[in-house]
């Protein structure tokens, strides 16, 4: 069997030419199954210490990236927020507006960054904040898919807990940043005023030791995970198979693979880069045998061959159906 990879969740963030990044992110899907590809913007970011990032031309560079693999690209825009948070009326018809007209010059759908702790923290918005209101309606209303980030990974909460990256790199919260509790809760927030909308929660939502949460979350109708590690997540789910595995079958269906997929720099450790996520979930889904990822022992779920292709691919394309037109 053609093995054919639906790749949702792709960044473009490390700084190079157009011409590089085309040439490198060609190289990369070759060498990884990718057929499709969804690229998913981030106009700004917060660092752990609160400065704002912004990345510059995210929106356009990701229409020029999805017509450069026409047509087998999609785009997602990301909203470019103020510096300051003055009125919110002016600000939600801001997004209103940024969003008809992502809408109309041919993105496929939204990524928000904005469920990220320390998003919420600096921001001083949640992701239900009433400035919302108006862009999610629209996506409601125009079945117009938002990818979103939602919260982290519950040991980012304790330092006791939390892995060495995640100290290495600022994400560890304290009681200045909103809960992992609080932000998913601001999701169901959203979905009890716009349960129609098409929400696809990156990294699965964190939900592995929430599986409450998880069914909650996929009691609506147009609710999806999307499969990118965070691999303590699948680590997690690995070990509590029993319940797991009757979940992964229910939603079979609203599952979609991402990996957090990058151009990455041509450095010596190109390929360990872009190999790394992949790697792990194929190992995953199509082993039974124990490996490592990140220095921890993890044993595959060797996934039904069915289920397997419509998370990697075509639950993916059923979502998204043809790439819109580019204005
Ligand atoms: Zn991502």
């Amino acid at each position: 069997m053609e093995r054919k990879i639906f790749e949702f969740h792709c960044h473009y963030l490390f700084k190079m030419s157009k011409q590089e990044m085309l040439d490198i992110f060609k190289e990369e899907f070759e060498n990884t199954d990718v057929k499709k590809v969804c690229f998913l913007s981030i106009p700004q970011e917060y660092s752990s210490k609160g400065e704002l990032i912004i990345n510059k031309d995210q929106n356009e560079l990701g229409l020029f990236l999805k017509k450069s693999f026409s047509p087998n690209a999609y785009a997602f825009a990301g909203l470019v927020h103020p510096k300051k948070y003055y009125s919110k009326e002016e600000i939600k018809k801001d997004f209103l507006k940024q969003v008809e007209s992502y809408y109309e010059q041919g993105f496929d759908g939204m990524k928000m960054l904005e469920g990220y702790p320390t998003f919420i923290k600096y921001t001083g918005q949640g992701i239900d904040s009433e400035i919302y209101d108006d862009f999610y309606k629209f996506c409601e209303e125009h079945r117009f898919p938002i990818v979103m980030h939602v919260a982290n990974p519950d040991e980012n909460w304790n330092i006791l807990e939390a892995d060495k990256y995640a100290i290495e790199l600022g994400r560890v919260y304290d009681s200045t940043y909103p809960s992992k509790e609080e932000i998913t809760n601001q999701v169901f927030n959203v979905l009890k005023k716009f349960p129609r909308l098409t929400l696809i929660l990156a990294h699965f939502g964190f939900f592995s030791k929430h599986y409450e949460d998880a069914e909650r979350f996929m009691s609506y109708q147009n609710t999806y995970l999307d499969t990118t590690p965070g691999g303590e997540q699948f680590i997690h789910i690995s070990k509590e198979l029993n319940k797991w595995m009757p979940f992964i079958k229910k939603y079979q269906d609203r599952i979609v693979y991402g990996s957090d997929f990058y151009a990455f720099i041509k450095d010596e450790n190109f390929e360990i880069s872009y190999k790394r996520r992949p790697t792990f979930l194929k190992q995953y889904f199509e082993t039974s045998s124990t490996h490592t990822y990140l220095g921890e022992e993890f044993k595959g779920i060797n996934l039904a061959k069915d289920i397997l292709e419509k998370i990697y691919y075509s639950n993916a394309e059923r979502l998204l159906g043809s790439p819109k037109k580019i204005k």
